[in-house]
């Protein structure tokens, strides 16, 4: 086997990802597992818990899920700190409520910083603390943040504040963390087809507008975003810290 190939390979690690019962984080978890690495899936849906088992299961790797919603520290924190193997975050849950900043509610404020900030900082601290207590050779933290951690978008003042958040919490634990050989990186994903953008990509004249607009003529894909997590989970991107891969065909790049 190649040097890359080696080291793309998640045999023998533990991934926790958050938010893998649909969307991104259902595609990180079927990368994760396609390149060795063992599963644990938190969600709050159960049937697509057990949907994903089945999937993760014929790629002949471990798998273990838990029905926790990720604002619920305390349960968070017994579950994580029980874990007997843990390498890998796939810190993914998140949500948007696109309203403009005039008319932005004090509830969707409430949600998004709850869950695209404070639950991403706590689930990042818990599992870090749980990696390091493991004793593990290395770690590898991906948050999922947004083109909108990297530029602005109408209606999404609150969704961009949140994710530049999680950039400069990147960045940060990237700092903290290079010493226990724990290496933090983000993913800046351009729109994406998934559960919860289904309804804006259900309007043709929004699938032309994001094809046009975007250099490389498509729409990003989950496989698109999985990989680029997968590699940023392998020992291939072992000099790679502090950093945010954009996935967006060059729409940020304008
Ligand atoms: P999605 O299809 O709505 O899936 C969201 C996932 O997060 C679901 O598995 C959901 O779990 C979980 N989740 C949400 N709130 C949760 C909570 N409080 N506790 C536990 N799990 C929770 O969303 P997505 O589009 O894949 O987005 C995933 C991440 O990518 C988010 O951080 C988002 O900001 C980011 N992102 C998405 C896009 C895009 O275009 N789709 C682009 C850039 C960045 P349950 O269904 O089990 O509740």
């Amino acid at each position: 086997m190649g040097i890359f190939l080696k080291d793309i390979s998640l045999k023998g690690k533990t991934a926790l990802i958050t938010g893998a019962t649909k969307g991104l984080g259902r595609g990180a978890a079927i990368a994760i597992a396609e390149a060795g690495g063992n599963i644990i899936a938190i969600g709050r849906n159960q049937l697509e818990l057990n949907s994903l088992k089945k999937e993760i299961k014929k790629l002949r790797v471990k798998y273990l899920s838990f029905n926790c919603d990720v604002n619920n520290y305390n349960r968070m924190k017994l579950f994580i700190s029980s874990l007997k193997k843990l390498d890998i975050l796939v810190n993914n849950a998140g949500t948007n409520i696109p309203e403009s900043f005039l008319n932005v509610k004090k509830s969707s404020m409430e949600t998004l910083l709850n869950v695209n900030t404070k639950a991403v900082f706590n689930v990042a601290q818990l599992c870090a603390n749980q990696i390091i207590k493991l004793r593990r050779k290395n770690g590898s933290i991906i948050n999922i943040s947004s083109i909108f951690g990297v530029v602005a978008g109408q209606k999404r003042t609150v969704y961009s504040m949140t994710k530049f958040g999680v950039e400069g919490l990147t960045k940060g634990m990237a700092l903290d963390l290079a010493k226990y050989n724990i290496r933090v990186n983000s993913v800046c994903p351009n729109i994406v087809l998934t559960p919860r953008t289904k309804k804006y990509f259900a309007d043709k004249k929004y699938n032309k507008y994001i094809k046009e607009n975007t250099p490389i003529k498509k729409v990003v894909s989950v496989s698109d975003v999985a990989t680029s997590i997968t590699f940023l989970a392998s020992e291939a991107s072992s000099m790679i810290t502090g950093s945010s891969i954009i996935i967006d065909g060059g729409w940020t790049a304008k």
